[in-house]
């Protein structure tokens, strides 16, 4: 099966049904998107677009992506969504390494995809869609023998992103588990600012909701006003990253508003990134229902686990297996032992590899079919699995581990604290020091002393910050996820 007979499928059935509330507000109804999906199908074809080819699309979510993305998937080319506000230079290495057959820009959208195609010699294309840019960018050069469905970049957090090659069976598998998983109905409306360039936006809001037939309210950028206003508008679904949730939780408190409970609401998640338990306090008390808490990454089509916790639960781990998941634990990797250890994962939803780079696949999928994720993690009693932070970032203090996570999380039990990033550096005598860089709302709001004295009770002292950074914004990738390797470069001048 591939993935565009989710739309096809409700097309047939549900013609007149809402798919698509467009950036703008235009709603798509699904006959009218399957409609542009066969139209864009028939440009790529006449652009020479072969089974195999990737047709890069340089975008922000909007209706025309997704018809571009149906429209690969019947053409047997691989779908290259990235997110248009990257610069220059990284738009460059992704056109080199993926080398794609022509290269869309939603430029109605979005003003930075219209600048990178005017830089490409990209000209306006209009049709079932609506108006785009188009380049033909390079000389063939097809893979048709994989049946690949989108290559997808990681974020980026650990150093360069890599191309994830995701099959139309990993995305039909897990577009349906998350449909499942969030008991998702056809009358839902899925809140939609997750970008359609990351897994979980991709599969977990637009494929899972494709599937049932829900409605996808697509937001162009995110913005809190944006997001408060649409869950006063009726989304039942909110899927987010926790810097959505800290910043509408920011917003509202701003306004005066202290909670949304008893509204359409049904179904909140968080997940690709760590949820802090103070965040989750707070966020449960304001939209008055439990927020659940998803692990996965690029690599695995997004979900792995996710809790199914009842309001109010205090547990912040990352939930069971999903079904057809399995999960176990390495004591083996570097900081393991004790029962914490790297995560693996094994099943339908693991990638084909890494797009032409196999000693990276190598690296990280096992003979068994195993994925080693770089997480640290432990499995509970009740088979619930708690992530402690990748391993790249477990720092090694003294001869003592120290997770990040634990550390941040004293610093977020701080009222006037937004969110905080620990790393490590190490010192001249080989050991490593533990840095804090913590955003706060107003930068008068506290000192760095007054925080320190705050945080130390609660961290044994090998885990105490050698530097404490405040800051009124944290090096950030579009998800919102924060880019730890650019905290050193970023703050060179405050570190000492
Ligand atoms: P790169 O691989 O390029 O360094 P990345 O790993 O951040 O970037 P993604 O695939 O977007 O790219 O993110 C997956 C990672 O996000 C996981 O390996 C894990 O470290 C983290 N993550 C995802 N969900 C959670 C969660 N619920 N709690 C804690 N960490 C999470
Ligand atoms: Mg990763």
């Amino acid at each position: 099966m591939r993935t565009h007979q989710f739309l096809s499928d409700q097309a047939e059935t549900r013609p007149d049904a809402i798919a698509l509330l467009d950036w703008d507000g235009a709603p798509w109804t699904f006959g009218q998107e399957w409609g542009a999906a066969q139209s864009g199908a028939d440009l790529l074809k006449l652009a020479g677009v072969q089974r195999g080819d990737r047709v890069l699309m340089v975008a922000e979510n909007c209706a025309a992506l997704c018809a571009f993305i149906y429209a690969c998937s019947l053409i047997g080319a691989w779908a290259v969504p990235v997110n248009a506000r990257q610069t220059e230079a990284e738009l460059s290495r992704i056109v080199a390494h993926a080398n794609p057959r022509v290269a869309l820009f939603m430029s109605s959208v979005s003003p930075d995809a219209k600048a990178h195609g005017e830089r490409l010699d990209a000209r306006e294309v209009n049709g079932a869609w609506g108006s785009l840019m188009m380049a033909e960018i390079a000389a063939s050069d097809p893979e048709p023998d994989k049946d690949v469905a989108v290559m997808l970049y990681t974020t980026g957090t650990t150093g360069t992103p890599k191309g994830v090659m995701l099959t139309h069976s990993n995305l039909v598998f897990a577009g349906k588990l998350s449909t499942d998983t969030r008991g998702m109905l056809s009358s839902d409306t899925v809140y939609g600012a997750l970008p359609m360039s990351h897994v979980f936006g991709l599969v977990s809001m637009m494929t899972a909701a494709t599937f049932i037939g829900a409605t996808v309210r697509l937001e162009a950028r995110f913005s809190p006003a944006k997001l408060f206003a649409a869950l006063n508008e009726g989304v039942t679904i909110l899927p987010a990253v926790p810097q959505m949730h800290a910043l509408l939780m920011q917003y509202t408190s701003e306004q005066g508003i202290e909670s949304i409970a008893g509204g359409p609401l049904r179904f909140v998640s968080s997940g690709a990134a760590p949820l802090d338990p103070v965040w989750k306090r707070k966020a449960e008390a304001f939209y008055g229902i439990a927020l659940q808490n998803g692990y996965g990454m690029t690599e695995t089509s997004a979900g792995v686990t996710t809790t199914k916790s009842a309001f109010g639960d205090p547990d912040i781990s990352v939930g069971p297996a999903l079904a057809g998941i399995e999960i176990a634990i390495d004591e083996t990797a570097e900081g393991g032992g004790n029962g914490i250890g790297e995560v693996l994962t094994r099943g339908p939803h693991i990638m084909l590899g890494y797009f032409r780079n196999q000693e990276a696949t190598d690296a990280v999928l096992d003979k068994d079919g195993w994925m080693h994720t770089g997480d640290l993690g432990r499995i509970d009693d009740k088979n619930l699995l708690h992530i402690l932070g990748r391993s790249k970032e477990l720092i090694i203090r003294g001869g003592f581990n120290v997770y990040p996570p634990e550390v941040e999380a004293a610093f977020n039990d701080h009222p006037d604290v937004i969110q905080t990033a620990v790393i490590g550096r190490s010192t001249d005598t080989g050991d490593e020091e533990v840095l804090a860089f913590v955003q706060l709302a107003q930068l008068d709001a506290l000192t760095s002393d007054e925080l320190r004295a705050f945080v130390e009770p609660r961290l044994s002292p090998y885990k105490r910050p050698s530097q404490i950074i405040l800051t009124l914004s944290l090096p950030a990738a579009p998800t919102g996820k924060l880019l730890k390797h650019k905290l050193i470069e970023t703050f060179a001048d405050q570190l000492s």
